[in-house]
């Protein structure tokens, strides 16, 4: 059941967080015991000064300077933090809902620009797929086997016995239309407008 709205705007930024349809049920952040695991095993907080756990505390203390904090933009979703937490807290979750209050206030465009691609992967294969754009620095960490990788994947994928990765024909264009219905491919199109105006 979806009764929360995305675009919550109280005076608590805490009931905003806990009531966006992002937040599951469970979710512990009210139960927050400020432990520090989740920084402790963040690779944002590792190679930043982001710190998840300091971020939680702030929304729990309705402390609005949290949207202004540039380090919350550091954080990439991976999800390691939620896993460890004793409090069934997700601050990945709480870190995505304060960035979509940002970016619904018109605020930050530029911080997703170079992300765009990613969306537009799922237009164009049906799934998501690595940007061009990062190729360069993923070839400075793996090698030049990423980029044979990339090129040679399906014939992996077959010689494996695997299906193709990509999406083709009548399953690509089922997942296009449910991105355009759902209003995905038009906040691609206005983010990208944003940044080119
Ligand atoms: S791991 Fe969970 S309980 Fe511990 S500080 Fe992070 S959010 Fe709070
Ligand atoms: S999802 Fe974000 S906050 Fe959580 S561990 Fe990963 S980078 Fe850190």
């Amino acid at each position: 059941m979806i009764k929360k709205d995305p675009k919550g705007d109280t005076d608590s930024l805490l009931e905003d967080v806990r009531n966006d349809y992002r937040a599951f049920p469970e979710m512990g952040i009210k139960r927050c015991l400020q432990c520090g695991l989740c920084t402790s095993n963040c690779p944002a907080a590792r190679h930043s000064d982001y710190d998840p756990r300091e971020m939680v505390k702030m929304v729990r203390d309705n402390n609005p300077e949290i949207m202004n904090n540039p380090d919350i933009w550091n954080c990439f979703y991976c999800y390691t933090c939620g896993s460890n937490c004793p409090a069934n807290n997700s601050p990945c979750i709480v870190n995505q809902i304060l960035r979509q209050k940002i970016l619904l206030k018109g605020e930050n465009n530029a911080r997703i620009y170079e992300f765009l691609a990613y969306g537009y992967s799922y237009l164009d294969f049906g799934v998501g797929s690595i940007p061009s754009d990062f190729f360069d620095g993923l070839v400075a960490d793996f090698g030049q086997k990423y980029v044979e990788l990339k090129i040679n994947l399906e014939d992996i994928r077959h010689d494996l016995g695997l299906e193709d990765y990509n999406l083709k024909g009548e399953a690509l264009e089922e997942v296009k239309s449910i991105l355009s219905s759902s209003g995905f491919t038009s906040r691609l199109e206005e983010f990208k407008r944003c940044h080119e105006s």
